[in-house]
């Protein structure tokens, strides 16, 4: 049904984009490149999780592959690709992602991609392959789609996408050209988040401060509780330090959080490091927990710090692999360091 009478139908309907509106900048210009010809066939998108990678890469596959993108700034919502694409059935599009109980994207599904690619497109228009996270393959995976980033077929486009760029083999990076989300207007981010929470918060302005590049991370810090429990975790370490809470206690209390935990305690290293190098209260993200950090630092030498802090990324990526690990009983460990640390790496009045 159009709102418009038959006699003035639009030659292309619209339909409202899912883009964010940080993203539109960074979309405008790649559709840019994508209708002067000058767009890489792999486009390595760097984005922080929560900033709206996969929205961007999805809007961006459906525009592409829409019968109407060279007359639309976003995908019409109406022609046969872009109804395809609405019931997830486009024949020429393969997004890629982690299957249900793996850790890691099979060689088999990235081998049954690049044969899908060289095939001929069913719609007679681009073919786009969207890969969810890059970091989840493996070498074999790396290896098969090297040459498919070497020797493209015509009007195929490859999205990567990664959360760190590091995360990503020299090799890919070399052949794709990257394309990095980022925030800059921190006001208008506030401003957005306040609308929807419905007013400012205090834990809205944390969460900010605390992922300043990742919006709905942020919002989700505000709004489920975390702020709270992250709060009274980072003072919960400062009794331990002070020998006022036992470890093991301690690690009971918080096993059922400890993915959250590890988070948290990185948050805490970031404001404890800074804080240990300036002695400059304003510096701190975590205001709430300022007391708790100057705690941490009057207790803990800087080289317990950076001790401290290896120990975090250590445990941290081990849950970020899902490694086959006892998480309880390094978890427990963890604890039991820092009371250690506390000992061995005191600071000096
Ligand atoms: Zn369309």
């Amino acid at each position: 049904m159009s709102l418009f009478g038959d006699e003035d139908l639009p030659i292309v309907a619209t339909r409202e984009s899912e883009l964010d509106f940080w993203n539109q900048t960074s979309f405008e210009q790649l559709a840019q490149q994508f209708r002067s010809g000058s767009m890489h066939h792999g486009v390595l998108l760097l984005g922080a999780d929560g900033i709206g990678r996969d929205a961007f890469a999805d809007e961006f596959a459906r525009w592409v592959l829409c019968q109407n993108h060279s007359e639309v700034e976003s995908a019409c919502g109406d022609c046969k690709s872009c109804h395809l694409y609405e019931s997830q059935s486009h024949p020429d599009y393969y997004p890629l992602a982690i299957e249900d109980g793996k850790t890691q994207i099979a060689v088999d599904q990235v081998r049954q991609l690049i044969s899908s690619l060289q095939e001929s497109a069913h719609q007679s228009g681009w073919k786009v392959a969207n890969i969810h996270q890059v970091s989840a393959l493996n070498q074999n995976s790396y290896n098969a789609l090297l040459k498919t980033l070497e020797e493209p077929q015509p009007k195929t486009l490859l999205i990567l996408q990664t959360e760190q760029l590091q995360q990503v083999p020299a090799t890919i990076r070399s052949r794709s050209q990257l394309l990095s989300l980022s925030i800059s207007d921190q006001e208008a981010i506030q401003a957005w988040l306040e609308d929807r929470k419905g007013h400012s918060t205090d834990d809205l302005t944390l969460a900010l401060n605390l992922f300043p590049q990742a919006p709905y991370k942020a919002e989700d810090f505000a709004n489920n509780g975390d702020a709270f429990k992250c709060g009274e975790f980072i003072f919960d370490i400062a009794f331990l330090l002070e020998a006022k809470e036992p470890a093991l206690a301690l690690a009971e209390k918080w096993l059922p959080d400890v993915e959250d935990c590890c988070l948290w305690m990185q948050l805490m290293m970031r404001d404890l490091l800074l804080f240990a190098q300036t002695n400059n209260k304003d510096l701190i993200a975590l205001k709430g927990q300022q007391e708790a950090i100057e705690i941490i630092c009057g207790i803990l030498s800087n080289q317990g710090l950076l001790q401290l802090n290896d120990k975090i990324i250590e445990l941290r990526s081990l849950i970020m692999k899902k490694s086959p690990v006892n998480l309880s009983s390094s978890w427990q460990s963890l604890l039991i360091y820092c009371t250690q640390l506390a000992q061995k790496f005191r600071r000096i009045a």
